[in-house]
């Protein structure tokens, strides 16, 4: 079989790989990059309705987002996911925020298409074995402890077993069940094992320090006199961060918009099993006061002695960023950031330089800004158990920069003993051969 990447490789963002067998054509993932200014979309796809299957491992825009363009060019093939991959992609591709975004890509991207993934999706179970309609590769689905409804995708195609870790997290949260692949046994060997390096090169924190450190964050902006802004992404973040304010003490008001509204309530009334205290998520719902209207946003944000949670993470579109607005200018206000922060975005700008950008002006941020490391990635130290675990013939070291891939492939090769693998950092087209 051949292994092509169409992107992911020696970067985060657009994954897409194909599987090449027996003439058919198999897409682990179809996302989109976003980047400054535009989107990008994987590199290489051509005859898109040659397909014949598309897996798909979780509901980020980066393993997903490009599916309604596959669609345009006339895609004909079965679309595999989990129940909640699946609500959770339905509601992000309807998002006007992203819609917008992807359009442009494709003037011509309507509602329409995303129409078309409805009907092309197949609904999978976790931990049960299937078989694709041409019958020549059986897959199953198995937890990815990364956002509610992630996986990883195992899969036998001529008689090899390809295990796609796609995003990953060995370690709970207070939102999900970990991945288990840092001591899974398989009944066969694996031959191919595609993984992550998001952390490749940098260990997490300890979890209860980041959870202990947030809340008290929170505390002191609220005891100094201030209202703490806590933008988030709306997919796993907001929930997470939702359970953790139980914390707080009642008598302080917590507002909750964007995306993560309707996101949350599909989360905690989820028969997923994987999706840890949705009890507690239920009770917040019910406790917070929801913004229903955009203009209930400029009067919350001058109120002081609150708790503002909402998306988007980075700061970049979405109500955060009306918040921010009015939040920045005043030095006892906290914005608490709880994510990674890319290049170019207004969390990055307001983190390292105290800079807001909005509508080609710069303003000098006076609020208190912190950030915390609540990572939904295995750290380096898990990549190397679940490398050492499952000892693949073949490793792609993919969705990582460029450090990041070559801090663990250095690791693997001083380790031969532990990670008796050949292990490779794909290229953006670059054919394997396995
Ligand atoms: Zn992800």
């Amino acid at each position: 079989m051949k292994i092509i990447f169409h992107g992911a490789a020696q970067e985060v963002g657009k994954s897409c790989i194909e599987i090449i067998s027996q003439g058919k054509r198999y897409l682990l993932d179809a996302g989109v990059k976003f980047i400054h200014g535009g989107v990008e979309y994987p590199k290489y796809l051509d005859k898109v309705s040659e397909l014949n299957a598309i897996f798909l491992s979780h509901a980020h825009m980066d393993h997903c987002g490009a599916l309604p363009m596959l669609e345009h060019k006339r895609l004909k093939c079965p679309i595999y996911c989990t129940k909640m991959t699946w609500d959770i992609t339905n509601i992000l591709l309807e998002d006007g925020f992203h819609l917008e975004k992807l359009r442009s890509i494709h003037p011509a991207y309507s509602a329409r298409d995303v129409r078309a993934v409805k009907d092309d999706i197949n609904l999978v179970r976790y931990s049960k074995w299937y078989e694709t309609k041409d019958r020549k590769v059986k897959f199953q689905y198995i937890n990815a402890g990364h956002i509610p409804g992630s996986a990883s995708i195992l899969l036998e195609i001529e008689g090899k077993r390809v295990l796609y870790a796609a995003d990953i997290n060995t370690q709970e949260t207070l939102l999900m069940e970990p991945s288990l692949l840092e001591k899974l046994e398989f009944d066969k060997p694996i031959d191919v094992l595609i993984t992550e390096n998001t952390y490749g090169n940098r260990l997490h924190p300890d979890k209860a320090d980041v959870q202990e450190g947030f809340i008290k964050s929170i505390m002191s902006g609220i005891e100094g006199g201030g209202s703490v802004l806590l933008p988030v992404f709306g997919v796993g973040r907001s929930q997470e961060i939702l359970i953790l304010l139980e914390k707080l003490p009642k008598n302080i008001p917590i507002y909750l918009d964007g995306a993560a509204r309707v996101l949350t309530k599909l989360m905690y009334q989820s028969s997923d099993n994987y999706i840890l205290n949705k009890d507690i998520l239920e009770d917040m719902f019910k406790r917070v006061h929801l913004v229903k209207h955009p203009a209930e946003r400029a009067k919350i944000a001058k109120q002081k002695g609150v708790v503002i949670l909402t998306t988007s993470g980075m700061l970049q579109g979405g109500p955060s960023v009306g918040y921010a607005e009015t939040m920045i200018h005043d030095k006892n206000n906290f914005i608490i950031l709880s994510g990674f922060q890319a290049h170019g975005t207004n969390g990055r700008s307001i983190f390292e330089d105290h800079v807001f950008y909005n509508h080609h002006q710069r303003f000098k941020v006076l609020a208190h800004v912190r950030k915390f490391d609540f990572s939904a990635h295995i750290g380096q130290d898990g990549i190397r158990k679940v490398m050492k675990n499952l000892k693949a013939k073949h490793v792609l070291l993919q969705h990582g920069d460029i450090d990041a891939l070559e801090a663990v492939k250095q690791w693997s090769d001083r380790h031969t003993d532990e990670v008796p693998s050949n292990v490779i950092i794909p290229r953006i087209g670059e054919e394997l051969e396995f």
